[in-house]
């Protein structure tokens, strides 16, 4: 019997209700496709506000310990504390375990009423730095000694030319940390037969930080994917490897989306590019990610704590859920995450969905958070 053993952590807000729907078909859907022959093993672990309850700690050593061998792991939404000194729990998990590609999956189901004409068009793979860039979080307030240091420093030092009154931040990139993002987008289309991987940057503005993403990224693919990838516009076969301006790309993902497939892109384009696709085909409540390292896999939901509707079964469990079918397909157990797509769109299209599918699907009936579980479980 091959067993997965996945670590979990249940988070705030509505975190445990959506755990509550979900967690019962991602087993339904293993069970389905490999009767007793695969299992997951579901180790939780305490963070967030119930990890502060228990152990007076947001991220217990416990945790951290757990997670620092381990392979997989999935994690509810976690509310930032509030409080002077408290960073985000999120950030320093990717930190501390380097999870350096934030993986995001754009696809369109049936039965979604999209804001854009072709939605189906949308299949997409978004690769997102996830250390570097304005998020490295070296940035001082306007008015504060640092920032005058810097702004003196840059002044004097190196000529340039800076208001004293400027808030500032540094935009570090370098060329390890985008080659191995990007190679990971290479590895990906050439294991899943994708077509395509656009290099999103704006490098025409900043030559040196998203410029260098640009070249770094080439330079990768040239030195070692020989005969795996052909560059735009060359003879050759193999991955087509392309690369957009962040604004064009921002119109060509709404005008052409058949023309892009994966991208490769810097933390804060990626950011903003990853809520735009998801616009397209659904929005948070259907949108899930990864946030990989080397060794560990973290998948979660995109959306946060959610805290209006939070304890209210009003919550879309889909975006967990959806998450726990990358985390399958990952794995290699593809069987079952297409399971679970097939029953994601049933529902769809049987129109009993939450709240906020509810508003983009015309003649639709409400669900809970619930509700909706079972309705997927029903339907796998
Ligand atoms: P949010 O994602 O919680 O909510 C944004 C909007 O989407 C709200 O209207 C909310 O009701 C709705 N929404 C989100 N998830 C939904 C779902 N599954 N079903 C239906 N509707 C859903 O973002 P926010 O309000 O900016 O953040 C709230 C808290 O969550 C903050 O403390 C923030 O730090 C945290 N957060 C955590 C993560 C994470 O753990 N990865 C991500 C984003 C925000």
């Amino acid at each position: 019997m091959a067993e997965k053993t996945i670590y979990y952590i249940e988070g705030d807000g509505i975190g445990p209700e959506v755990w509550k729907a979900g967690r019962p078909v991602l087993d339904a859907a293993v069970e389905k496709a490999y009767g007793t022959t695969n299992a997951l093993n579901w180790v939780e672990l305490l963070a967030g506000e119930r990890g502060y309850a228990e152990t007076g700690e947001h991220l217990p050593q416990a945790t951290m310990d757990a997670l620092a061998g381990a392979e997989l792991a999935m994690k509810g939404p976690l509310q930032t504390p509030v409080g002077k000194g408290f960073r985000s729990l999120n950030v320093t998990l990717r930190q501390v375990f380097d999870l350096y590609a934030c993986i995001r999956p754009i696809k369109y189901f049936k039965g979604i009423e999209s804001p854009v004409k072709r939605p189906d068009l949308v299949d997409m793979t978004v690769f997102r730095e996830n250390t570097e860039d304005v998020y490295a979080g070296i940035e001082y307030q306007s008015g504060s000694p640092e920032a005058r240091k810097l702004i003196e420093f840059l002044t004097d030092q190196l000529g340039a030319k800076v208001d004293i009154t400027a808030g500032v931040g540094i935009k570090p990139m370098t060329p390890a940390g985008s080659k191995r993002l990007v190679k990971r987008a290479i590895d990906f289309a050439i294991e899943h037969g994708k077509p395509s991987v656009t290099l999103v940057h704006k490098g025409n503005i900043m030559k040196h930080t998203e410029g260098g993403f640009r070249a770094w990224g080439y330079e990768l693919a040239e030195q070692e994917y020989a005969g795996k990838v052909v560059r735009e516009g060359e003879d050759g076969s193999g991955v087509i490897i392309k690369d957009r301006i962040a604004d064009a790309m921002f119109q060509n993902v709404l005008m052409y989306p058949e023309q892009y497939s994966v991208i490769a892109t810097t933390n804060l384009n990626g950011d903003y590019i990853s809520d735009a696709l998801a616009a397209q085909v659904g929005g948070l409540g259907l949108a899930p990610g990864v946030n990989m390292g080397d060794t560990l896999a973290f998948f979660e939901p995109t959306h946060g704590t959610a805290p209006t509707i939070a304890g209210k079964d009003m919550a879309n469990p889909g975006s967990l859920i959806l998450s726990g079918a990358m985390l399958l397909e990952h794995i290699g157990w593809t069987e079952a995450a297409q399971l679970i797509h097939a029953a994601v769109e049933k529902a769809l299209t049987g129109k009993r969905v939450t709240v906020d599918l509810a508003s983009q699907i015309a003649g639709s009936t409400r669900v809970g958070c619930q509700e909706f579980g079972d309705i997927l479980l029903a339907n796998l």
